[in-house]
């Protein structure tokens, strides 16, 4: 559905965009992840064709931005981050005018109003101004705005951004709710947001793409590395690491202190995608040493943001 390559884009000498490579499949909802900086509202800025790339190309279905930026244009709905809207005016009258310059025919206006009002939870506000909602409304009247023409593409910079948890909430089952028949584009530096509703995350840094894929997927490739807490009892740390030496995967044993002298509290670290628990357990029983605690912890996604994100 949408094709980037080499997507550059320069201002003056500094580079914010820095060779993107992007393949969106339609039906996707694809989250653009980011620190403050990162170049995530240039690169959508670029999609929608506002912006011009310094260099690459965006194909979006089988036009190209530059020779068919209108085209594109089109079929894309862009949600900017903070979303123009005229506070004096009623909802249903603000939408209505969005229908006229879209060109909505006459005898399709009322019907399309009113299906936005009803996917966008707009029903009870559509006779209040603009400027007396709350800015959770305000960007729902924002997302009917985008929708208005019913575009195939949805392009949303930072959608909940400013909101409290109840309103996030709520967008969210809303773009989850549009992304059922729509191609979706949403950023945000918010990595529990991109978790809960997006399909596939793509991290920007810098500029660049440093992880791509599901977050299942970017948890696999990112943090193979687990780690593995024990704590025994009447046993020694030499004796322990001369125990598990043989065990494939581990690549340092911590000592950890420990309130009782008694016991030995350890940290395992593991680099390997096979689950060496077993084989642990086995030694433990072997050796006989009494197992107060034993608990593996994977790497978050939260853990992995911060580690491709830290500023070099
Ligand atoms: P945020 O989450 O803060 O909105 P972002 O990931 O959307 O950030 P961009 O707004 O794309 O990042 O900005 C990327 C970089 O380009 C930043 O360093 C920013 O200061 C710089 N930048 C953005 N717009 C311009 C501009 N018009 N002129 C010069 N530099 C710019």
């Amino acid at each position: 559905m949408i094709h980037v390559e080499n997507l550059t884009r320069y201002y003056d000498d500094f580079c914010a965009v820095d060779g993107i490579h992007l393949d969106i499949q339609k039906g996707e909802i694809l989250g653009l992840l980011g620190p403050n900086g990162a170049g995530k509202t240039t690169t959508l800025r670029m999609l929608t064709g506002y912006l011009q790339p310094s260099a690459g190309q965006i194909r979006v279905k089988d036009f190209t931005i530059g020779a068919d930026t209108i085209a594109i244009k089109k079929c894309i709905g862009y949600l900017p981050e903070s979303a123009p809207l005229y506070h004096d005016m009623m909802v249903y009258d603000y939408l209505n005018y969005v229908a006229d310059i879209r060109e909505l025919k006459a005898d399709r206006k009322l019907t399309r109003i009113n299906e936005l009002a009803q996917l966008c939870g707009l029903n009870t506000v559509m006779h209040k101004t603009i400027g007396e909602l709350s800015k959770g409304f305000k960007q729902r009247v924002g997302l009917a705005h985008t929708l208005m023409n019913d575009p195939e593409i949805l392009i949303l910079d930072e959608p909940t951004s400013g909101l409290d948890p109840n309103q996030i909430v709520e967008i969210r089952e809303i773009i989850r709710k549009i992304g059922r028949e729509k191609t979706i584009i949403l950023s945000t530096h918010i990595l529990s947001e991109a978790e809960a509703t997006c399909d596939r995350i793509a991290i920007i840094h810098q500029g660049k793409i440093v992880a791509d894929g599901s977050t299942q997927a970017i948890k696999q490739s990112a943090g193979r590395e687990r780690t593995i807490y024990i704590t025994l009892e009447s046993a020694n740390i030499e004796t322990v690491r001369a125990h598990l030496k043989p065990v494939a995967g581990i690549s340092r044993i911590d000592k950890l202190d420990s309130s009782d002298p008694d016991h030995l509290a350890i940290k395992i670290f593991v680099q390997s995608d096979v689950d060496i628990r077993k084989d642990i357990y086995r030694i433990i029983r072997q050796a006989d040493w009494i197992l107060l605690e034993f608990r593996q912890e994977t790497q978050t996604l939260e853990h992995i943001f911060r580690e491709l994100t830290l500023e070099n």
